[in-house]
């Protein structure tokens, strides 16, 4: 493929750029003006070093991959990109006017795809140049750690642009799954239904904090407890993703705690504000129930 465009240059689109010049690509990497999107080259930049002091990767090939990465200002410069992908703020209308800026840029046969978490692929596709050639491709944070990249086709999507980015995804290392355009596509959709319910069973005194934590951790071999987990993600996001696949598929096992909607009320979003079902104020997290 020829080059690879990026459009924002936040914590997953930084982390897209980075997997996607290792892997060798060119890339173009935008964000709403060229200093944001130098800002988001800095930290990988700032990521690397540290990768480097650790003996990950030598500081040639580190060189290398930076080199690979040019910042823009806008999207004008994505004429050269086979695939370009967008990982905006996850704003609807902010999308649509980004594939309306990159639309008329783009060759006859380039790819764009959305790393959208929550809204439909097949929605955001009349948005779109061409809903053949618009897809989604779904990456998990952080990037150049996860594994796994979830690809959404669109009722429009055409075969040959499923082909592009599972292509791409295997040049990455990452393994590809296939999900429908349905909310929450599979990672989610298994996932909120989880930590809603343990938000439930906290609000409901099943058990305390800790012991719905330990619980599953223990007793399901998960890595960390579903509160501990809800409060790593942003309870805010728990609740809008919540909310989607309660609104996006009317069916009330999915309606959301009271508890987690009071958290996100109380400005309590879990570990970036602070405080969540845990307060993070010392050096260890403290259950606050
Ligand atoms: P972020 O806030 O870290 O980054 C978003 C970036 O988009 C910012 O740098 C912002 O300046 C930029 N931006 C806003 N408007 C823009 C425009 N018009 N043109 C170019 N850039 C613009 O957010 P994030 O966590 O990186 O999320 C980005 C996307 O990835 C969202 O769609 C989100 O749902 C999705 N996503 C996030 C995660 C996650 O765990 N954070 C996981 C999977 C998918």
């Amino acid at each position: 493929m020829q080059a690879v465009g990026v459009i924002g240059a936040g914590q997953m689109g930084a982390g897209i750029a980075q997997v996607s010049a290792a892997a060798g690509y060119r890339v173009i990497l935008s964000d709403v003006d060229q200093a944001r999107a130098e800002a988001g080259k800095a930290g990988i930049a700032r990521r690397l070093a540290r990768d480097v002091e650790k003996g990950k990767i030598d500081a040639d090939a580190r060189d290398r991959l930076l080199e690979r990465i040019e910042a823009v200002g806008d999207v004008a410069a994505m004429a050269p990109c086979g695939l370009v992908i967008e990982a905006a703020t996850e704003r609807e209308e902010i999308k649509r006017a980004i594939f309306a800026t990159v639309g008329p840029v783009l060759g006859a046969d380039a790819v764009l795809a959305s790393n959208t978490s929550s809204i439909p692929i097949t929605r955001l596709a009349q948005a779109a140049p061409d809903a053949a050639r618009f897809i989604g491709v779904h990456f998990f944070n952080p990037v150049p750690v996860m594994g796994l990249i979830e690809v959404i086709r669109g009722l429009a999507t055409a075969d040959a642009t499923v082909a592009t980015v599972e292509t791409y995804a295997a040049a990455l290392g990452k393994q590809v799954v296939r999900a429908n355009d349905a909310p929450g596509f599979i990672v989610n959709r298994v996932l909120m239904p989880m930590l809603n319910e343990a938000c439930f069973a906290l609000g409901e005194g099943v058990a305390t904090i800790r012991d719905i934590d330990l619980a599953c951790q223990l007793g399901l071999n998960h890595p960390m407890g579903p509160l501990t987990l809800a409060d790593f993600i942003g309870l805010d996001t728990c609740l809008e993703i919540t909310r989607v696949l309660f609104e996006g598929t009317g069916d009330p096992k999915f309606r959301p705690a009271p508890l987690l909607v009071k958290y996100v009320e109380a400005g309590w979003y879990g570990r970036k504000s602070g405080r969540g079902f845990y307060d993070y104020a010392g050096a260890e997290p403290v259950p606050t129930r």
